[in-house]
């Protein structure tokens, strides 16, 4: 049996163009401000779709490009102003961060009803006890498809492949949250393929090229690729081996096309819930 790939693109698209409408319909506009620092080119490609997404949503829009040279107490200011700013709704601080800065501090100084990325201790508390003010964008974007394609983890063993506290740890709290039966799985796990291959939605968020076979897979299995790897021929792909797990599992997301859209329309998605949070609504 061929898999059904799940098509990212295409709900991303439809999920912006309903983030569109409802932000038309605002007093103002929603605004957000995005903050890069240094000269990574991954983060400036990321950095430049956000703008694009914010254009296509009809959001107000800033970047800051701050030189790799900055220094903490300055991106606190800044962080310090935008909070303050009333047509400013979220503020997304592009992760990774020069290793000399504090990143842990940075992301506590943003306004939790502002931070759109959901990675606030308070945003994160909010999220671990079933109350949710923002969707963490990437595992959000996940419960979407599953949605979307009437995939209910309810009662369903769900296997997450990763424990980072952007994918793995909120994706776990998501489909333990839609009552899936979850297991976390990480580098120091052994016998990761037999845990995997108990999966009927298995999550892969590990960032290694050629992670999942055929062979950890169960019949009929939902398989979620989350990871963004580059083959050696340069070319963007997942953790899972797309070709020989499609022909096992019913539903699967290719690389690219997949989670990547997603996670950027569930930021647009956020940045409209801010602003509708700071319009009283
Ligand atoms: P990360 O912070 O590096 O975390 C990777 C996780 O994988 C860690 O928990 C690590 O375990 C685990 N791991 C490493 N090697 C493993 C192995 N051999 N077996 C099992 N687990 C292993 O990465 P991340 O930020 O979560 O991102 C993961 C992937 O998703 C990357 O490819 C990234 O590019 C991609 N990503 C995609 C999107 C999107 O929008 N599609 C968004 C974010 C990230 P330990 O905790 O034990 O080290």
């Amino acid at each position: 049996m061929a898999a059904i790939w799940i098509d990212g693109k295409n709900l991303a698209a439809k999920i912006k163009e309903w983030v569109r409408a409802e932000g038309a319909a605002l007093v103002r506009r929603p605004g957000l401000a995005v903050i890069i620092v240094g000269e990574d080119p991954a983060s400036r490609v990321y950095v430049n779709s956000k703008r694009r997404d914010c254009e296509e949503c009809g959001f107000y829009s800033e970047e800051y490009a701050l030189p790799d040279s900055v220094v903490q107490g300055e991106l606190l200011e800044l962080i310090g102003e935008l909070n303050s700013r009333t047509d400013i709704d979220g503020i997304l601080v592009q992760l990774p961060l020069p290793k000399r800065l504090n990143e842990g501090e940075i992301l506590l100084a943003i306004d939790p009803s502002k931070d759109v990325d959901c990675f606030h201790p308070v945003n994160v508390g909010k999220l671990t006890i079933g109350q949710p003010v923002f969707q963490p964008c990437t595992p959000g974007g996940v419960m979407e498809m599953l949605e979307e394609y009437h995939i209910d983890p309810a009662g369903k063993r769900c296997v997450v492949l990763g424990r980072s506290n952007i994918v793995g740890k909120p994706m776990a709290l998501l489909l333990l949250h839609a009552h899936g039966t979850v297991t976390v799985c990480h580098s120091k796990t052994p016998d990761l393929a037999a845990i995997a291959a108990e999966a009927d939605i298995l999550v892969s968020a590990v960032g290694k090229t050629g992670l999942v076979t055929a062979d950890m897979v169960k019949d009929g299995a939902v398989v979620i690729d989350v990871a963004m790897n580059r083959n050696s021929e340069g070319k963007l792909c997942g953790d899972v081996c797309f070709a020989q797990v499609a022909e096992k599992a019913s539903y699967i997301t290719p690389v690219p096309g997949g989670v990547g859209p997603m996670t950027r329309a569930m930021l647009m998605k956020n940045t409209l819930t801010a602003a509708k949070l700071h319009q009283g609504l």
